[in-house]
């Protein structure tokens, strides 16, 4: 992966990355990050041209690099992220969810917060199956995000004894798999769990925010009277 800057002294990187392209090795095998300055954003275009992968501009986040760098190196070479897909607006009001973001991994917590919040989310964290328990006892949410791999009580534990505990209450809170390996069998594991659907990480942004979507349809039809 090639990640350059757009201004550049002498050989410019739009030039650079043109050049490096017509390069028989790295010609459609390299990924290309460009960087651009504020006001640049009309570039992007050209961008696209010379078959780079990505544009961001200036200053960039650590969160908005690594969300691109997972983009564009893709988890599993299905549906890519096309521009066009990620949509800058946020959900509309009725649309926002109140996520409980189980998770004990930092950077994913980071990652994963700033993502909701930026959608328009209101997210509640637990860094473990426990804490994820009592959250649901103090709180009602509307969507779990709840990772798999996580210390002392792990994501299928923390599911088991939701679940358990919906037998007598007749509710059921959605719960959304989060899965450091995607593994074949990893989506039929979490359905038989008791998860009522399941991501891939690094977690795509589209991904999520349709997975979201449903959700919130859901969540929706039963605030309204039937
Ligand atoms: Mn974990």
């Amino acid at each position: 992966m090639i990640l350059t800057d757009r201004d550049m002294p002498d050989m410019d990187g739009l030039r650079f990355v043109e050049q490096l392209l017509q390069s028989p090795e790295l010609a459609g095998k390299a990924k290309v990050i460009v960087l651009l300055s504020t006001g640049q954003q009309g570039e992007s275009a050209r961008c696209r041209e010379l078959g780079v992968d990505a544009c961001l501009t200036k200053p960039v986040s650590q969160a908005e690099l690594f969300e691109a760098i997972s983009r564009v190196l893709g988890p599993l070479p299905s549906k890519p992220d096309s521009p066009q897909r990620i949509r800058r607006q946020t959900v509309p009001k009725a649309n926002r969810l109140r996520v409980l973001l189980a998770e004990d991994n930092a950077v994913n917590q980071k990652i994963a917060c700033r993502f909701l919040e930026k959608e328009g989310h209101h997210v509640t964290l637990a860094c473990q199956g426990r804490q994820a328990l009592d959250a649901i006892e103090r709180e009602n949410f509307d969507v779990v995000l709840m990772d798999v791999q996580m210390p002392e009580m792990d994501g299928f534990e923390a599911t088991a004894a939701i679940r358990a505990q919906e037998r007598d209450s007749g509710k059921h809170l959605p719960i959304i798999a989060m899965t450091a390996h995607a593994m074949a069998g990893d989506r039929e594991r979490c359905l038989a769990a008791g998860m009522d659907n399941y991501i891939a990480k690094p977690i795509s942004a589209c991904e999520l925010v349709e997975l979201l979507e449903e959700f919130s349809g859901a969540a929706r039809e039963e605030a309204s009277p039937a």
